[in-house]
């Protein structure tokens, strides 16, 4: 199967905080990936490592077979190829749901703003906020922000969709709706990496689960193989005490 990125001895450290210890990791074209584990294991920063919010200390990310950290590269190309979708959505709050999704297909795809307005509409139909175009951002509740959210994302097109604890910040009645678009996005054969604590969903979803505790990858695999048969004693732990 083809690789999207990979990471080959991943290392990040703030100060004398090493948080991430050479990590090995690949996804794999039209792979789903739930990335769990406790809080502060180093799950957000190994996405924004991945996409460069933060800068790795060391290793390797190889994306279309070139290390991106290799000085010469051009992130900002890799950069348009990742879409992320925060825990706070992020959106501008003043601004209408169709000019949030097009705003940066204008400013960095360079797409003249009739056409980042069709895309933008077809992801957001994808979502089902198509009915909200013109509704301001901070008109709407936290779980059709997160769809808009999505759909921005999306309307880049990007080889890979990264998710941080998507559904964390939304009140339980608003999960839901979240996770059901993500299921079709996964079904449809979008790749995608998605962190998360919601462990039924990563169940369903993922064709393999990592299980990170202390800035290391202790186990990677299947669902049924983490979930039911963990092969170490850190994830039996960490498994007894989330489900
Ligand atoms: P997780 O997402 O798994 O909860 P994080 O990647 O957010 O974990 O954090 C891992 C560790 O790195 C934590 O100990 C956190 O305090 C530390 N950390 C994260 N970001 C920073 C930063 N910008 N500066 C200093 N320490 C950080
Ligand atoms: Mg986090």
């Amino acid at each position: 199967m083809e690789k999207v990125i990979e990471i080959q001895h991943l290392s990040k450290s703030f100060g004398t905080h090493e948080v991430l210890k050479d990590i090995d990791f690949s996804v794999h074209k039209g792979e789903v990936v739930c990335v769990i584990g406790s809080s502060g294991s180093g799950k957000s920063t190994l996405l924004r490592c991945i996409n460069l919010l933060e800068k790795p200390s060391g290793g390797q990310i190889i994306y279309n077979s070139e290390n991106i950290l290799d000085d010469r590269h051009d992130i900002h190309a890799y950069r348009t190829k990742l879409g992320m979708v925060f825990q706070q959505f992020n959106l501008f709050n003043n601004h209408d749901v169709i000019n949030n999704c097009t705003v940066g297909q204008v400013k960095v795809l360079k797409r003249r703003k009739e056409e980042a307005e069709k895309v933008a509409l077809k992801y957001l139909k994808v979502v089902g906020m198509d009915q909200y175009v013109n509704a301001k951002a901070r008109q709407l509740s936290g779980g059709q922000k997160q769809r808009v959210a999505i759909a921005r994302a999306l309307s880049m097109e990007p080889d890979v969709m990264l998710f941080d604890e998507p559904t964390s910040a939304l009140d339980p009645e608003m999960v839901g709706e979240v996770l059901k678009v993500m299921k079709d996005l996964a079904k449809s054969g979008l790749t995608m990496l998605i962190v998360t604590h919601e462990m039924e969903f990563a169940k369903e979803v993922s064709d393999r689960v990592v299980f990170m505790d202390k800035g290391v990858i202790v186990e990677e695999g299947p669902p049924e193989q983490i979930f039911n048969n963990p092969a170490h004693e850190r994830t039996r732990e960490f498994l007894k005490r989330t489900l």
